[in-house]
């Protein structure tokens, strides 16, 4: 069942847990909200489900708890195609959450507690070994134990399977072996800063960085600049390419980066012969419906609400 699989993400699942106040509370207050409302999040689901609604089979090898949160979080990997069959639960942590606060003028107070998402180790990449090792491409982040991504990396790279990395939430000290493991390595602005010590705030800057990120040994490189699109670094004996993207009205960035990577993952499991700044090309037009409706997941587009020439 599992051999049909073609991208596998190990990563985070994260319940959003989201109040819209007048203004953050201070200290030891209570004060009264006007919305509150749940939504899906986590970087390895989210890039799970783009990847899906662009019609790749596809697989999440994550933990949650044996709780509410976990059970919902199960029926929607169900309800947008996704393979639960590495999808564990455990009595020893709550699933993974983030309680959000967001006041009037857009500003929040957020804390995050991965719970489950901690105890994703080695004996459930064991268990999930013969839908990595069988897919195209593997996907994984840094909201899990860093150890447990790497590993699921090389686990892909010593069967052939292509890797993407992306590094969030950064680490200053991230282990090297990471870049070595990467096929693509992609990652945003602030991501490459933290990591390189190099500022980004220009193509320029992101092509310098691209590089830097190519000599610590990842295979490609694409950094992300929001409404800049991206640039694409392939080997030091090419040039960065800047991949710009149409400008949108813009009704809520949140996800982007994600929406990005699973239509990333899509194109490099189906479209293997298409150029890597090509696909980079089409991720950034998938990423920009993402960013014109409120939300994360549910604002990732489908299959069908996209242009056909991006297929
Ligand atoms: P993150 O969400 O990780 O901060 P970015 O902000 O770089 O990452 O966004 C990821 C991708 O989403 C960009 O490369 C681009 O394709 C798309 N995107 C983000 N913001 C916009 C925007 N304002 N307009 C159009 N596309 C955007």
């Amino acid at each position: 069942m599992s051999e049909d699989v073609s991208v596998v993400v190990v990563g985070s699942c994260m319940t959003d847990l989201v109040s819209q106040a007048p203004r953050l509370p201070k200290a030891g207050e209570t004060i009264h909200g006007h919305r509150f409302f749940i939504g899906f999040g986590g970087k390895g689901a989210n890039q799970c489900i783009q990847a899906a609604r662009m019609g790749a089979k596809t697989a999440m090898v994550c933990k949650v708890g044996r709780d509410v949160f976990g059970n919902d979080y199960i029926q929607n990997f169900k309800n947008n195609g996704i393979s639960t069959a590495y999808v564990e639960q455990t009595e020893n942590a709550a699933t993974g959450a983030a309680s959000i606060i967001v006041n009037d003028t857009g500003e929040n107070a957020i804390v995050i507690v991965a719970g489950a998402n901690m105890l994703l180790g080695q004996e459930e990449l064991q268990r999930a070994l013969t839908a990595i090792v069988n897919a195209k491409v593997l996907v994984c982040q840094l909201e899990i134990n860093p150890d447990t991504s790497l590993q699921a990396l090389r686990m892909a790279r010593e069967n052939h399977v292509k890797t993407i990395f992306n590094p969030a939430p950064a680490i200053a000290d991230m282990c090297s072996d990471f870049y070595k493991a990467s096929d693509v390595f992609c990652c945003n602005e602030s991501e490459a800063e933290l990591l390189t010590g190099l500022s980004v705030t220009s193509v320029e800057d992101a092509s310098q960085v691209g590089l830097e990120l190519l000599n610590r040994g990842c295979g490609s490189v694409i950094v992300t600049l929001g409404p800049q699109g991206c640039v694409v670094c392939q080997s030091r004996n090419m040039a960065p390419k800047h991949i710009p993207t149409t400008a949108v009205t813009v009704a809520d960035t949140t996800g982007a980066g994600d929406s990005f990577i699973g239509a990333l993952a899509f194109y490099m499991a189906h479209y293997p012969t298409v150029s890597l700044e090509e696909m980079a090309r089409r991720a950034n037009l998938v990423a920009a419906v993402s960013v014109q409706t409120v939300g994360t997941q549910t604002s990732f587009p489908f299959r069908k609400d996209l242009p056909t020439e991006l297929f």
